[in-house]
């Protein structure tokens, strides 16, 4: 299911611009544990792949590799073509966002600040420009009206939200997310995963760390299936929830759905 970027879920919301991302043979170590071994996908542009997978499996420590959070030990990532080795970390950083389960944001500044900070800070635009900056992509996420909210004035899904429009401030090409509704309330989670696969419909590329099965199977263009620090089977949602072929995928479903 490949979508076109000029589709739009609401009609108003801008397309993004998503890049291919492409890994081969990435493998990440701590010390001489490795836990991510010969990893291999492709992620074509304005897709959405949901790499799913037992506790400790290696899929943040995967992430944290795609974006050079942690370096590869082996393997090859490239963002539209490029290797991603080649890159200056900071510049990498900003071409792939990361949202996190837990979305640290300033306690102390308002929600236009939060996101206002990297695009001024880290970027250099002037203050001024990266507000604007920041108050479209608050709008984006549908939060415009608490621009002037602190973190505290705002619920766990407001937050994660906030912490997404911090990542799309810096106009990524490629999302990477990372369990990012593990830590909100039940009732919260629906809602950021509509914005997390509208996102998607918009042409964001995206790669989404997630234990909900149920976006996996309506969000994803392709499902990636790890355990133990290796890729054990990927296919389209319905292969993979469908039609799982390896024993392990199929214990893991009987586990979680
Ligand atoms: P997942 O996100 O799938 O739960 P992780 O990438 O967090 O898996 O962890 C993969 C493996 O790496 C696990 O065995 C975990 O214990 C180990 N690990 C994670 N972080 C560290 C670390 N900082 N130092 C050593 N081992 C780690
Ligand atoms: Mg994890």
């Amino acid at each position: 299911m490949t979508r076109t970027p000029s589709s739009s879920a609401t009609g108003e919301a801008p397309a993004f611009r998503g890049a291919s991302l492409e890994l081969s043979g990435v493998s990440l170590a701590y010390g001489s544990f490795e836990v991510v071994r010969e990893v291999g996908f492709t992620v074509e542009p304005g897709t959405t792949t949901c790499v799913i997978g037992p506790s400790g499996s290696g899929k943040s420590t995967l992430l944290r590799g795609i974006n050079r959070l942690h370096e590869p030990k082996s393997g090859e990532v490239l963002l539209a073509g490029e290797p991603a080795s080649a890159m200056a970390p900071e510049r990498l950083r900003q071409r792939i966002g990361l949202v996190f389960q837990h979305f640290n944001l300033f306690p102390d500044h308002t929600a236009l600040d939060n996101v206002a900070l990297a695009p001024w800070k880290v970027k250099g635009l002037p203050r001024g420009q990266a507000r604007e900056r920041a108050a479209r992509a608050l709008a984006d996420v549908g939060l415009a009206e608490r621009a002037g909210h602190r973190p505290r004035d705002l619920s766990g899904g407001q937050q994660q939200r906030v912490a997404i429009a911090r990542a799309l401030a810096m106009e990524p090409e490629v999302m990477l997310f990372d369990e990012a509704t593990s830590a909100l309330d039940p009732e919260l989670v629906k809602g950021v995963l509509t914005l997390m696969a509208g996102l998607g419909e918009r042409g964001m590329t995206m790669v989404v760390v997630t234990h909900e099965m149920g976006f996996a199977r309506r969000a994803a263009d392709q499902v990636v299936f790890m355990d133990e620090g290796e890729v054990v089977e990927k296919g389209t949602p319905d292969e993979i929830f469908g039609n799982p072929r390896s024993p392990r995928l199929r214990r893991f479903l009987a586990e979680v759905l």
